[in-house]
């Protein structure tokens, strides 16, 4: 099989050449001409229930099946290396036809390993779709089982705090039950957890695949029994992603490889550069040997990511005068894009979790861009110093 930076440029385009073209059309189209009734209703049918779109059949309409959007579930399949893929209109999106598809099924019993991004902890704990969540450590994940467990749902590494989970040893662990691995940060460029058995890889896309702050999308990419699950739910609950979104999608994968790289070489920089200023107190980077014990990094993972955590010395009131005085680096939630952001994520990213699960208020995680790491360098050391003696506003 090719590499994966050859089938990045070259997924979900195999019949470009026949058509004619040389990139992907938008097919924009909300309802498509019928050929007849019989067949039109055949299509509708397949559809409505999870299928794929069927030979010489139509698609119906935008919410059941969209050809631009399918294009980019067969390219992100074939990357993380599962059957098949279903794009959703956000990360949440995604998450939730997972959730209302384990239900259906009859489980609606949840096992969660925290950390969690915000927003899947408070869909758990709320217990908002009629779930019921378990919290468990992940070594303690089978001990936390019931007869109607229908996922076992963890994100490694994890948002915020940058920890890592031994997927083999958790789904060695989870039996018949689906493991559902948030594949966010690490991309199917460093991780693919097919390979250590999880069933379902979810992806908020609106972070590195997209990779340029301008899509909002989310994606899962599993078997082809459960991409049929997850397709009906989405037809009759109205997540499709968008084709004009599908489209950018389906370009920025062909630079995810070098962007991921790239992006996790000025992190590690950056990382050891923290590491030695008087105003932190720790800092979380998969790439340092403390927040990596079992050795994951090289093992499980291609690289360490580019995503980084820190806390400071001064508590909230220096972690909030950081975030706010830097000037190169955007102040502002989401990750993965060309550019370094920073956030505060006990305020935002992760203020609807329990109080006793919440990152600690001196924390700030940075999403590392593309830029010459000396001028990540030179605005951090502004804003540090700032926060420190109390000058710079
Ligand atoms: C952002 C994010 C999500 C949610 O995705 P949206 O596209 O914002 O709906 C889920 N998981 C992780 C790890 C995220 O960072």
């Amino acid at each position: 099989m090719a590499s994966t930076d050859t089938r990045a440029v070259h997924a979900g385009r195999a019949d470009l050449r026949a058509l004619g073209v040389h990139v992907p059309p938008i097919d924009l189209s909300t309802t498509n001409p019928l050929p007849g009734v019989g067949t039109g209703g055949d299509s509708y049918e397949a559809l409505a229930c999870g299928g794929l779109l069927p030979e010489g059949g139509s698609a119906v309409y935008q919410r059941l099946w969209n050809p631009t959007t399918a294009r980019f579930e067969e390219a992100l399949a074939e990357l993380e290396g599962c059957e098949q893929a279903v794009a959703f209109s956000s990360g949440m999106a995604a998450l939730t036809a997972c959730l209302l598809a384990a239900r259906a099924e009859g489980h609606g019993h949840v096992v969660a390993v925290r950390p969690l991004y915000g927003g899947t902890d408070h869909i758990l704990a709320t217990g908002l779709l009629g779930t019921e969540v378990t919290w468990a450590k992940a070594d303690e994940v089978a001990a936390a089982l019931r007869p109607d467990t229908g996922l076992v749902v963890v994100e490694t590494p994890a948002n915020p705090t940058l920890e890592l989970v031994d997927l083999e040893a958790l789904a060695a662990q989870c039996g018949e039950v689906p493991l559902l691995v948030d594949n966010t940060f690490a991309t199917p460029v460093l991780q693919r957890p097919v390979l250590q058995g999880a069933t379902l890889i979810l992806h908020s896309a609106t972070k590195y695949l997209g990779g340029h702050g301008d899509v909002l999308a989310g994606a899962v990419a599993t078997s082809a029994e459960w991409a049929e699950r997850l397709r009906r739910v989405r037809a009759v609950t109205g997540g499709i992603l968008h084709p004009l979104a599908a489209y950018l999608l389906h370009r920025g994968l062909q630079t995810l490889p070098l962007r991921v790289r790239h992006q996790a070489v000025g992190a590690a920089k950056l990382a050891a550069w923290l590491g030695g200023r008087p105003e932190i107190e720790r800092v979380y980077y998969p790439g340092l040997p403390d927040c990596d014990p079992a050795g994951l990094v090289g093992r499980q993972m291609r690289g360490a990511g580019s995503v980084l955590a820190f806390s400071l010395r001064g508590g909230y009131d220096a972690a909030a005068r950081v975030a706010e005085d830097c000037r190169l680096i955007t102040h502002a939630v989401s990750l993965g894009g060309v550019d370094t952001l920073i956030q505060h994520p006990a305020s935002l990213t992760h203020r609807p979790v329990a109080a006793d699960a919440r990152p600690h208020p001196s924390l700030l995680r940075v999403s590392v861009g593309l830029e010459d790491v000396e001028d990540l360098f030179e605005d951090l050391d502004l804003a540090l110093a700032a926060a420190h003696s109390g000058a710079r506003c």
